[in-house]
């Protein structure tokens, strides 16, 4: 079966960048008779808004989505909100520190950066190695970090919509953090042993996470979970072509609909953008569950509409 899901942090209003992603999962979820999870993924406690996540679940009701699992309805694998999953992310890491690939790191940033080299300007410092071969019962400096031990494998994918994909952790990474200093557990770290629990076959998502999946697929694997298949969709961009400015009103669901844009005039829209419907002209979520065709799924960026 089939199983999709949408995951949005509750930083702040339902976008359209997140109601393009919501209504691409629920689609391919309903067009093959599958079920389709919300997860409430608000591990970032400080960066959680008070409200914000009522408000999404409000708005993709609002556009006429509905989900089988989720936060407000609950489902097998409940609870569906990640700050009430600690438990199982803290068994993730008994699992790992059973196998020796876990060890703590008491590193500082300005530590790490010294030794540590970016491959290409602009990418993520690559982590390299310090605390790696310490004494893991070594007093430590600081709360420490725990971080995965990588391998020299190389890993490969096929996204669906981007293709075949290659990234070599050791090189490219290096060994990555799953739980923070502070406490807080790592998005890579939820995020699969979630997608795992909740049994999910299609994450369908943006592609600016198109570079944590290497990642992501190295824990299913070290975990001995199932690995699901990967959508990565180009991104939603404003009228000239930059990131979304989530505080324009015309970028968010609420936003929007205050000023008197129908749902129906949106996913309409966003399904003809997504290649979902063969025009752009306002349809219920439900009216492209019945489109025959496979999806057209696009390979640029998705700008706003100038009128809606
Ligand atoms: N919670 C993540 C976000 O809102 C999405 C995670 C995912 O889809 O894997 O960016």
């Amino acid at each position: 079966m089939v199983v999709t899901r949408f995951a949005p942090s509750p930083t702040g209003e339902l976008h359209l960048g997140g109601a393009w992603t919501a209504l691409a999962s629920w689609v391919v979820a309903r067009r093959a008779g599958g079920r389709f999870v919300v997860r409430m993924e608000d591990i970032d406690g400080p960066r959680t808004v008070n409200g914000a996540a009522e408000q999404i679940l409000d708005d993709l009701r609002w556009l006429g989505l509905d989900w089988d699992e989720g936060p407000d309805v609950g489902g097998p694998y409940a609870p569906y909100v990640q700050s009430a999953r600690s438990g199982f992310y803290e068994r993730a890491l008994d699992v790992l520190r059973e196998k020796q690939q876990l060890y703590p790191c008491d590193c500082s940033r300005a530590e790490i950066g010294r030794t540590a080299s970016a491959p290409h300007e602009g990418d993520e410092v690559v982590y390299p190695g310090l605390c790696r071969d310490r004494d893991p019962n070594r007093p430590m400096k600081r709360p420490p970090a725990w971080r995965v031990r990588v391998d020299d494998r190389v890993v490969h994918f096929v996204d669906e919509l981007r293709g075949p994909q290659t990234e070599r952790l050791d090189s490219q990474v290096g060994d990555f953090v799953l739980k923070r200093g502070d406490g807080l557990f790592a998005y890579q770290l939820a995020v699969v042993v979630d997608d795992a629990a909740m049994g999910i076959t299609h994450v369908i998502r943006g592609d600016d996470l198109l570079a944590s999946t290497a990642r992501q697929i190295f824990l299913f694997e070290t975990l001995s979970l199932r690995v699901p298949r990967f959508h990565h969709l180009p991104l939603v961009v404003d009228l000239g072509g930059g990131r979304l400015a989530k505080r324009n009103p015309m970028s968010t669901i609420s936003g929007l609909r205050e000023s008197g844009v129908s749902a129906h005039a949106i996913v309409g829209k966003l399904a003809f953008g997504l290649g979902l419907a063969g025009s752009d002209k306002s349809s219920s979520p439900t009216d492209l569950v019945e489109e025959v065709r496979a999806p057209c799924w696009p390979r640029e960026r998705w700008r706003v509409p100038e009128r809606w």
